[in-house]
């Protein structure tokens, strides 16, 4: 079926005009209609404009416009509900912003549709992409499309489970501390968080600033490695993506990773992690040194400190990012009998209960008596943790680790404590933190329920193409990433 096609895949077909846009994007729609309904990865989604751009395809294709600078023609990829995309709804997982309908594309979005990109629904989120399960969404539960019972990771849930349901082609999401990993390893597909200033961040609604960054979800590195080009690069609307030329990260995957040595970090293979997991990632590690990698243990000192470093700096950024929705400016508005009163109504009806547990945290570490004990120190702290990466990296030219501790849980399981919740980012918080590279891939499953695991490779800062040439690599000599949910 089309819909089940990797980019490459019906990158061909369409180029063979064996298939048109319209058939490939019908075959998503009609996935979406059959099996969404269980899944609830689409918080909406517009089927006639989605037509209407693949006709559009159709017959640049049929003009021979395919060619290089348009790798994406005919393709449909969905979008996390925090991307700005001209026209349709954005709302990111949250009540407050109404109706709101973006007037504008995000960078990543508009180099998406300059690729010939058919962009198009809206993903589950949790709200403001604070949580790690998509059920903090005020539009209802994402389900895992392997277990409609269990969770399908988060923030970006949505992201995940619509492409490991083949309700798309590809999807994007966002991750400030492992939002786009996570999910992908809960869900079993590829998810990659790029380096820090790789995407344009300008039309991204902020969570923690100095976090966040936009990356793909996908069916396999490959095509992980066509969205990051696509979507790389410096943008003069964000201050802080960096003018480093865009390589071409497809070429970068030859298969071959002999000589390349690879970081174990001690401090990872901790009490938490489970069984199952720590097995599905010793096979990986050994598959990698049977395809020629050297395994050289590496130590992270700083690991035990980033959870907290991370949840007190994110908070610290969304206090502020979010103090912009507060009915005037943004969201919709609840009246009040002065400013205050209606800042109040606004902000309590329209944000749900983690969003306002963070901006609680936040606002405390940087208000004044507490900034230097918390906020400063975080700082410092997340200094230690960037310099433990970039010490490794000295050694070692990529790192492997579990993506998460423990397969997708229930629905339900941790959503009354958040401590247990926050806890199932420790392996993907300091690649944030550390500003540097991740990407999850699947690495097997667990025997009783079958749910997939991800094993994480981290890379330099600006190392793309060493780390998707081992997780290529490694995928390649797997077959896990070519297993699908029934559904
Ligand atoms: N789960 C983490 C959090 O709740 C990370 C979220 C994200 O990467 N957006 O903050």
């Amino acid at each position: 079926m089309l819909n089940q096609l990797t980019i490459s895949e019906l990158a061909a077909r369409l180029g063979r005009r064996e298939v048109s846009a319209r058939e490939a994007t019908q075959a998503c729609l009609d996935q979406i209609q059959r099996v969404d309904g269980k899944i609830h990865a689409f918080i909406s989604h517009d089927a006639a404009d989605a037509l209407a751009q693949a006709d559009a395809a159709d017959k640049l294709l049929s003009n021979g416009g395919r060619g290089a600078s348009r790798p994406l023609l005919g393709i449909p990829v969905a979008v996390k509900d925090v991307l700005a995309v001209k026209n349709q709804p954005l709302n990111c997982g949250s009540k407050i912003l109404g109706k709101f309908i973006s007037p504008y594309d995000a960078t990543a979005i508009e180099k998406l549709k300059a690729a010939g990109a058919i962009v198009f629904g809206r993903l589950n989120m949790d709200e403001f992409a604070m949580g790690s399960s998509t059920e903090n969404s005020a539009f209802g539960v994402t389900r895992n499309p392997w277990d409609i019972t269990r969770i399908p990771g988060g923030s970006s849930g949505g992201s995940a489970a619509a492409v490991a349901a083949d309700e798309c082609i590809a999807s994007l999401g966002t991750d400030t501390g492992g939002s786009i990993r996570q999910p992908a390893a809960l869900c079993g597909c590829v998810g990659l968080k790029p380096t820090y200033g790789r995407i344009s961040r300008y039309g991204l609604v902020a969570f923690a600033s100095s976090l966040d960054q936009i990356g793909p979800f996908t069916k396999d590195v490959r095509d992980a490695a066509t969205l990051l080009g696509v979507m790389s690069g410096h943008d003069l609307r964000d201050s802080t993506s960096v003018p480093q030329p865009v390589p071409d990260y497809a070429a970068a995957l030859t298969g071959d990773i002999k000589g390349l040595k690879l970081g174990l970090p001690k401090e990872y293979m901790i009490g938490g992690l489970d069984p199952e997991v720590k097995a599905a990632v010793d096979a990986a590690v050994k598959q990698l040194e049977k395809l020629g990698a050297e395994i050289v243990e590496i130590s992270l000192p700083h690991t035990d400190y980033a959870v907290a470093t991370y949840y007190i700096i994110a908070t610290a950024e969304a206090s502020a990012n979010l103090a912009r929705f507060d009915g005037i400016r943004y969201g919709a508005r609840v009246d009040g009998n002065d400013p205050i009163e209606l800042y109040s109504k606004t902000r309590g009806a329209g944000f749900g209960p983690e969003v306002k547990r963070r901006i609680i945290l936040g606002t405390y570490v940087l208000s004044s008596g507490y900034y230097d004990a918390y906020y400063l120190r975080a700082q410092k702290v997340r200094t230690l943790i960037r310099n433990d990466f970039l010490k490794a990296f000295e050694k070692v030219d990529a790192i492997v680790t579990p993506t998460s501790p423990t397969a997708a849980f229930k629905i339900g399981e941790k959503s009354d404590d958040p401590l247990q919740m926050y806890l199932s980012d420790i392996f993907t918080i300091s690649c944030n933190l550390a500003g540097i590279c991740g990407v999850s891939v699947p690495c097997g499953f667990t025997k009783n329920p079958k749910l997939p695991l991800g094993l994480q490779l981290l890379g330099k800062p600006f190392g793309e193409e060493t780390m998707l040439r081992v997780a290529h690599a490694y995928e390649q000599s797997t077959s896990w990433h070519q297993a699908k949910a029934a559904l």
